[in-house]
């Protein structure tokens, strides 16, 4: 089973439950506190977090991490450049009892978070109708709910509420996968999930790539496919002990160049609490720095191919007193061709095979560039990023609005100043790196006014109908079939400005 994520989970969202689910049920009080404010949310998405598990006197703790993720997620990475489409806030409800449930059993909170077992995995809410209520009372303030558990530890869900800890190590980076499902509505791109769909899947080569226009030659009709193969996961999620160490055995066909160990682990802080080995060779695995009991994500990379045959990969837990807390999360292998069959270089657009749970094959455009495969990464892949843009110019406007406000010294003429979506050389904080541009055109009754190009605010504007056509353009989008990045306002102005006072 994929760690958070559950493909019958994956096309809920908030956006598509009917709202009368939630009727007649009554929601909590709620304090509502601005954490990243970009515009107004009638013409934004909006994020929030609510809290769970946090008492009146952890109100500072929850509004703390509440920022820290949000600037986590939107300052230099991940959401940064779609800043400006995009408000977070946070929702604190103080909760009678601190932490989130164990064993199944939710304490005296909000919206009931809890674990199932003790492990580190799944995070699940008991009361969705109250979550429901909460969110609907906010109404255009609450586009995508967050449920912040107060727990230090790995763990969420994803679905129509994205369910998050605090974890210093693994909040923010559940937080921006989970958000990648629930606002690009893109699938997995790691091996061993249950969903592959969206602008980063591909699953019938005859058909056209989704990101030819990412790849280095987008004419090529069909991308050649990266040569690598799984031969072993095993998403065991396996409590260790010292009396049998946890092992798989796999077959290589010996066909491959390299071959990479990835797993992951918790509750195994030192060095000394566990082996790795393949073949009986120790991988000399070491914790993150820092890392405590919270789970955490390795790759061992390895020269030369793995002989034909069975292969055993082991994990032995050395230190008893990690009991029952140690925990193999997750394991595969992986073996790929040489560079010149299987280009591992960042930034190359190509077919990468990704194998599902029941080892069906789709393809990814990058080999490790996306938070969509790799959770520690802090970016989308450019087809990701693509969908992003696309997706929230879904529901965002580049207009604001356009107002119009008397010139004093000239009685029934008005300026006309035009508020846009902050982006482009209007960002409050430029994007290093990033050259992204508007184009403004005016026209009057028809007639375009090129003294007018590029200019948000304009005067005199004497009576008539207008025009403002916006367009928007950035390196990060590439394809807008639907012409997305683009907006148009008509505005007619009356004559009437200034007339109070000549008469
Ligand atoms: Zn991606």
């Amino acid at each position: 089973m994929a760690p958070l994520f559950d493909a019958s989970q994956a096309r809920l969202s908030w956006s598509d439950t009917p709202k009368s689910e939630f009727e007649g049920v009554s929601n909590p009080p709620l304090e509502i506190l601005p954490l990243v404010v970009s515009g107004p949310s009638s013409n934004r998405v909006d994020l929030i977090f609510f809290s769970d598990g946090y008492l009146q006197e952890e109100r500072g703790k929850f509004i703390e991490d509440a920022t820290r993720l949000a600037n986590d997620i939107s300052s230099n990475q991940t959401f940064n450049t779609v800043k400006p489409l995009m408000n977070f806030w946070a929702a604190f409800t103080p909760s009678n009892e601190s932490g989130v449930g164990v064993g199944g059993k939710p304490k005296d909170t909000p919206f009931g978070l809890y674990r199932d077992g003790t492990e580190l995995r799944g995070v699940y809410y008991a009361k969705p109708e109250v979550a429901g209520a909460a969110c609907s009372s906010l109404g255009d303030q609450c586009d995508y709910p967050i449920l912040l558990g107060n727990d230090p530890l790995y763990g969420g869900l994803g679905g129509r509420f994205t369910v998050i800890t605090p974890s210093l190590a693994n909040g923010a980076l559940i937080l921006r996968h989970e958000l990648g499902h629930s606002i690009i509505k893109v699938g997995e791109e790691y091996d061993g999930g249950w969903g592959y769909f969206g602008p980063n899947a591909h699953a019938d080569l005859s058909a056209p790539v989704p990101w030819a226009h990412w790849l280095a030659d987008p004419d090529s009709a069909h991308a050649r496919v990266e040569r690598s193969v799984m031969p072993m996961q095993d998403y065991a999620w396996a409590l260790l002990n010292t009396s049998t160490p946890w092992a798989v055995t796999f077959e290589s066909a010996g066909a491959y160049a390299r071959h990479l160990v990835r797993f992951s682990v918790s509750g195994l802080p030192e060095q000394t609490d566990l082996r790795v080995e393949l073949d009986g060779v120790d991988l000399d695995w070491a914790p993150r720095a820092n890392i405590g009991v919270d789970r955490w994500h390795y790759d061992v990379y390895r020269d030369g191919g793995l002989s034909a045959g069975p292969h055993t990969l082991t994990f032995t837990l050395l230190n008893g007193a990690r009991e029952p807390a140690a925990q193999m999360c997750n394991a595969e292998i992986l073996e790929f061709g040489d560079e010149s069959e299987f280009v591992s270089t960042p930034g190359h657009y190509s077919l990468y095979p990704t194998y599902s749970i029941d080892n069906a094959t789709t393809y990814r455009p990058t080999n490790e560039d996306c938070l969509m495969r790799i959770i520690t990464t802090p970016n989308f892949c450019s087809a990701c990023l693509e969908g992003l843009w696309l997706k929230l110019l879904r529901d965002v406007s580049l207009i604001d609005a356009l107002d119009e406000s008397c010139v004093p010294s000239a009685p029934g003429a008005s300026t006309l100043t035009l508020r846009l979506v902050p982006l482009a050389h209007l960002r409050t904080a430029a994007v290093a790196g990033l050259a992204d541009s508007y184009t403004i055109t005016w026209a009057k009754d028809g007639v375009v006014l090129p003294a007018w190009t590029n200019q948000t605010r304009v005067a005199p504007a004497h009576p008539g109908t207008y025009v403002v056509h916006v367009e928007y353009a950035t390196p990060e989008v590439r394809a807008d079939p639907d012409g997305l990045l683009a907006a148009a306002m008509e505005y007619t102005v009356s004559g009437t400005c200034g007339s109070d006072s000549v008469m």
